[in-house]
């Protein structure tokens, strides 16, 4: 039996009406760019999100990218992150021309280890940003005292983490900004690329509208400088349906991990630790094993979708050697990339397929 790690062609058949109506609509309309369209849907987030405003742009590169910018971060001032995240959430700190300053990560939950934060601050750190990886909130409550005491905003990189919570507070609304991605494959995934900035902060909002095209206030006439990064009208309407069906995507997938980690408990596959104030909703779900690439190798031959997120962390790639970090440096980062696996986890895998699923890991672990 093959098990793909995520079928999104399995999701559109159970919504396709819906979706091809919207996107009919917005064809039919001409009006591609911004409009009524990404205005409700910014409203939607926002209200979704329990922020009081949402900006809508290109890319989750791009919010990470304009929330910095909105933030004041620039050259030659240092942002604290984690090196064990998608490349977007370093590379943007780079493109503001600030630096990158790595904290490694708790091995349990592979986000950010707060207790590691205070003793990277410098004068010159102008943000802290937390990544809530594979779907579980970082634990914000040490970071925001940390930030708050030292006077440095907190941006959340919240592009895998659509509607989880910490605490009973969502992602994207605990930091003074927080940054959204919908690239296909998050769980709340456009046709194409989209990203989204959230914050209770009008003056930031109206700040990053402005920034999302070219700095202008009105028609070109410019104030600062910005770039052309909008989330356009088909994204926003494909968005906007999708959105509907979310909650229940994501408690399907938090039921596939009620499976899987009662299926791995007590063997040699470490299931994700999710803690118990958290809504996790498994953009990625987990596994740990010593042998991770003999079990990638298995999996695949036995014809079940997995990925590596991620193989490398971001203190040991090529482009950032100038920042000067060697191995051995970011010790739980290194143990991860060299120790974890994703498999299927995705709402609309049948009873059939998960079971197999966890039969084949079972069956590596135990030769
Ligand atoms: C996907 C992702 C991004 C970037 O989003 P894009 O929409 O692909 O630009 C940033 N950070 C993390 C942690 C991500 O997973």
């Amino acid at each position: 039996m093959n098990v793909p790690l995520l079928d999104l062609k399995r999701q559109y058949q159970t919504i396709k009406d819906e979706i091809n109506a919207a996107i009919g609509e917005v064809v039919e309309s001409q009006g591609f760019k911004l409009g009524p369209r990404v205005a409700a849907f910014e409203q939607e987030i926002a209200s979704y999100c329990g922020t009081k405003r949402a900006v809508g742009v290109a890319s989750g590169t791009d919010a990470i990218l304009l929330a910095l910018m909105a933030a004041g971060v620039g050259r030659d001032d240092e942002v604290i992150t984690t090196p064990y995240t998608f490349f977007a959430t370093a590379g943007a700190v780079t493109r503001v021309g600030a630096r990158p300053v790595f904290v490694d990560i708790d091995p349990r939950t592979y986000n950010i280890d707060p207790s590691k934060i205070e003793d990277a601050i410098t004068e010159r750190t102008k943000a802290i940003m937390p990544v809530h990886l594979y779907g579980q909130c970082a634990d914000m409550d040490p970071i925001l005292e940390i930030a708050e005491r030292r006077g440095v905003p907190v941006v959340e990189d919240a592009a895998q983490a659509i509607g989880s919570e910490y605490r009973g507070r969502r992602a994207g609304s605990m930091g003074l900004l927080g940054c959204f991605s919908f690239f296909p494959s998050k769980n709340l995934g456009g046709y194409g690329d989209g990203g989204m900035i959230t914050t209770d902060s009008d003056e930031l909002a109206d700040l990053l509208v402005s920034l999302r095209e070219h700095g202008q206030t009105e028609t070109y006439h410019h104030w600062t400088i910005g770039t052309n990064s909008r989330l356009d009208a088909l994204q926003a309407a494909v968005l906007s349906v999708k959105l509907r069906h979310l909650d229940g995507w994501s408690d399907g997938r938090a039921a596939n991990a009620d499976y899987y980690d009662s299926r791995f408990e007590g063997t040699g596959v470490a299931a994700p630790h999710r803690e118990e104030w958290n809504r996790h909703i498994y953009n990625q779900y987990i596994v740990r094993v010593p042998e991770r690439d003999e079990l990638l190798s298995y999996l695949r031959e036995s014809g079940i979708g997995c990925a590596i997120y991620y193989p490398k962390p971001l203190h040991l790639q090529e482009c950032f050697k100038t920042l000067g970090y060697s191995k051995g440096d970011m010790p739980e980062s290194e143990r991860a990339s060299a120790e974890t696996i994703s498999i299927p986890i995705f709402s609309l895998l049948s009873d059939e397929e998960k079971t197999h699923v966890a039969d084949k890991v079972l069956g590596f672990v135990k030769g």
